[in-house]
């Protein structure tokens, strides 16, 4: 059986006794930094056997512990912090077990993304988890377009040092979006400042930058058709994908029906550019 443990996000005291007990219970506990689940383990008196799991040796270890899992092994997943999965390694092992029937099950607890968007003030009835956002400045800037069409609030995980440039970009294609930034979630120095980029900008280039970031964008609440005939067809579907909330396929026949085009001219455009 695996488990994926959540862990705190700064304050020790976000521990479940859930948590707890299955780190005891468990045969061997797979960590991204075994220094780090070290001092955890021992500040709650626990000793268990860890083994690194991280990113670089994500795939290398999955037959060893897929066969510990079959011969009857409880195994238990922790990251640094938060959610193992969310941005952290995890995703690949889950698949991998759901798709060998091994029971997977989640033991909740923080998540800096939920903890952020919670006390964001921005609507929680739909909102997207878009991770960490892509350090080219091109990349970044299409992203961003992408995702100020979302019809929800976005989330974001972002470095203190990309901050400012981050939110200088979200200036430059919309500044009346609504930000949240949600620094050091549940630590002695939690700050959580809301505004506009421009006031953002200027409260965060104050000082020298450190801690942790959720950034938050508030959802596009005008949404106004674009002119078709300015987007290329990827553009299009993806439009149509965020704002609909619709499936490739569907967004696919939806813009080729608007653009009176037949549908497989938009998926051989989109074969070509992939
Ligand atoms: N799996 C983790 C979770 O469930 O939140 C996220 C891991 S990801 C590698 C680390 C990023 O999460 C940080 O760079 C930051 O953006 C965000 N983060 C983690 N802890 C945080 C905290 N206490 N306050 C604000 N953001 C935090």
């Amino acid at each position: 059986m695996l488990y994926l443990v959540a862990t705190p996000i700064g304050n020790l005291s976000d521990i479940s006794q859930r948590a707890l007990d299955t780190l005891s219970n468990s045969d061997y506990i797979l960590c991204e930094d075994t220094r780090h689940t070290v001092q955890l383990l021992s500040h709650f008196n626990l000793k268990k056997p860890l083994k690194s799991f991280h990113k670089f040796n994500e795939t290398f270890k999955e037959e060893t512990i897929i066969k510990d899992l079959h011969s009857g092994k409880i195994i238990s997943l922790v990251s640094d912090a938060g959610t193992p999965g969310i941005s952290d390694p995890g995703a690949l092992l889950v698949k991998r077990c759901v798709d060998e029937n091994i029971t997977v099950i989640s033991i909740p607890g923080p998540c800096a993304a939920i903890v952020a968007l919670t006390c964001s003030g921005l609507d929680t009835d739909r909102f997207q988890f878009f991770g960490f956002l892509p350090k080219k400045k091109e990349e970044l800037k299409r992203t961003l377009q992408e995702i100020l069409r979302y019809p929800g609030t976005t989330i974001c995980y972002e470095s203190p040092f990309r901050l400012v440039d981050v939110l200088k970009e979200i200036e430059q294609l919309d500044a009346s979006r609504q930000l949240v930034v949600a620094r050091e979630l549940t630590k002695k120095f939690e700050e959580i400042h809301r505004g506009s980029a421009e006031m953002q900008i200027k409260y965060w280039s104050t000082y020298t930058l450190k801690g942790e970031i959720v950034l938050l964008i508030s959802a596009q609440t005008n949404q106004e058709e674009p002119d078709w005939n300015t987007l290329s067809p990827e553009e299009h579907v993806q439009f149509l994908e965020t704002t609909y909330r619709l499936s490739r396929q569907d967004a696919i026949k939806m813009a080729a029906k608007i653009r009176g085009v037949p549908k497989r001219s938009i998926y051989n455009k989109l074969l070509n550019e992939e």
